[in-house]
């Protein structure tokens, strides 16, 4: 299977990677972005080249009509929307008791809220063709807590809830949903924790290194593939052994 795909927050890291893994596997893609058109655009271009159609749009995952209205254009030009990857995501890292009511509820808009507004603009299709994927991005913080990170911890809880929860009312419909919950990524995210952070993230890690965002496009393919079409309601963790 391999129709149309909408990546949210694919001009950069994970995102990008998920983009590249599925025009690998056949699948035409909605690149979305908030700020990085240019990066975004270089992205369409290098999927064309691989002979995928690839369209970028920019919109706030935060914005119920900006996801409606991107979903529109994604029908348009590359036909329904029979996978969706929620990637974009946002942290903050700080005390909780000065974490600020506008932070928290930003962290919980675009990575939460995001992922509902996304679904809820792909599921008519879905449920008139009776199949479709979801696959969300979750995080290891989501599962084990995280301190200094509570509302980004929080949001990402709530994606696995979300999957879960979604993946039982849609498994009816042959919606399958399920995440990836990633460890310690090379990506901007984790490169603005500073060198120290992140030395320590590794040490952390049983298998000694930061993951690529390509281990994560990997499991993500996989979820989204008919080779998982069994599978539904599942955290897959891809963590080089973090949370044990
Ligand atoms: P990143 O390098 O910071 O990239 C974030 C992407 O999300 C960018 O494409 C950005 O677009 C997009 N984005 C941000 N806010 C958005 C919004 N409101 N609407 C639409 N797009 C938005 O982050 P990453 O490390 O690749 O993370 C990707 C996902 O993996 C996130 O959900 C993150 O929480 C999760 N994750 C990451 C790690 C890690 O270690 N890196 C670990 C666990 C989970 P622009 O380029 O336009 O800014």
């Amino acid at each position: 299977m391999a129709g149309s795909a909408l990546v949210t927050g694919s001009s950069r890291g994970i995102g990008r990677a998920i983009a590249k893994e599925l025009a690998r596997e056949g699948w035409d893609v909605c690149v979305n972005y908030i700020k990085h058109q240019a990066e975004a655009e270089a992205l369409t271009e290098e999927l064309r080249a691989m002979g995928r159609r690839c369209i970028a749009v920019q919109a706030d995952v935060a914005d119920e009509a900006a996801c409606r209205a991107m979903v529109r254009q994604a029908e348009t030009r590359l036909g329904p929307v029979e996978l969706l990857v929620n990637n974009a995501g946002i942290s903050y890292a700080g005390l909780f008791q000065d974490l600020s009511a506008a932070d928290w509820d930003r962290c919980l808009a675009v990575n939460l809220t995001g992922a509902r507004n996304m679904v809820q603009a792909v599921l008519p299709h879905m449920l008139d063709i009776k199949a479709g994927a979801i696959v969300n991005i979750s995080s290891i913080w989501g599962l084990r807590g995280a301190s200094c990170e509570v509302a980004y911890a929080c949001s990402k809880a709530g994606i696995v809830a979300l999957t879960r929860s979604l993946a039982m009312e849609l498994a009816p419909s042959h919606i399958r949903v399920n995440a990836v919950a990633p460890g310690c990524i090379e990506t901007d995210m984790v490169r603005v924790l500073g060198e120290d952070t992140v030395r320590s993230l590794i040490e952390e890690t049983p298998l000694g290194r930061l993951g690529q965002p390509e281990d994560i496009a990997h499991a993500a393919a996989f979820l989204a593939s008919e080779k998982a079409s069994f599978i539904t309601g599942q955290i897959l963790t891809v963590d080089g052994g973090f949370i044990g």
